[in-house]
């Protein structure tokens, strides 16, 4: 941070503390040249997501609601959380980079569909049910079809019984 009195470029920091009800870093600085001492005031650049839902309406995404939902698919699955708030975290990375800055609630359960379908097949169908992507049975075994060929046709090993397990718990 360029001094203001004497232009020169470094400054230590003598002091640290939040700021504006914490949503800026407030630092008392001194220049290593001449000593002066200023203040500076560092923030997060925050560039909002807004989801655009079913309804019509919008709202900011909400990383914490995402989580929530996530977390509940992947109850008793054997996913971690800190699994999850990686994922979350990949998630939102991908959102923070398109330059697009509006995404529609579908779209952001995809994401997390693709995501969820590396992590646990039973997450994956609690999540696509709990989603609204399901209108009634017949998309339900749709999925479950679908699924089941892509997890033939790939790597991935899960357990056969583990989906049945799981399925009888909602
Ligand atoms: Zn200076």
């Amino acid at each position: 941070m360029q001094c203001i009195h004497c232009q020169y470029k470094e400054s230590r920091v003598l002091e640290s503390r939040p700021a504006e009800a914490g949503e800026s870093i407030r630092r008392r600085r001194e220049c290593l040249n001449c000593k002066h001492r200023f203040t500076t005031y560092e923030r997060i650049e925050f560039i909002p997501i807004i989801v655009l839902k079913k309804d019509g309406s919008k709202e900011l995404f909400d990383r914490s609601k995402l989580l929530r939902g996530m977390v509940r698919a992947c109850e008793k699955t054997g996913v971690f959380h800190s699994r999850l708030e990686r994922l979350v975290e990949e998630i939102e990375g991908y959102l923070q980079q398109k330059t697009e800055k509006e995404i529609t609630s579908k779209e952001i359960g995809k994401l997390v569909l693709a995501q969820l379908k590396k992590e646990s097949e039973v997450a994956y169908v609690r999540f696509a049910s709990v989603y609204g992507q399901f209108q009634g049975i017949k998309d339900f075994v749709e999925a479950l079809e679908q699924l089941q060929i892509e997890l033939e046709s790939s790597d991935c090993q899960y357990p056969a019984t583990s989906l049945l397990e799981g399925s009888s718990s909602f």
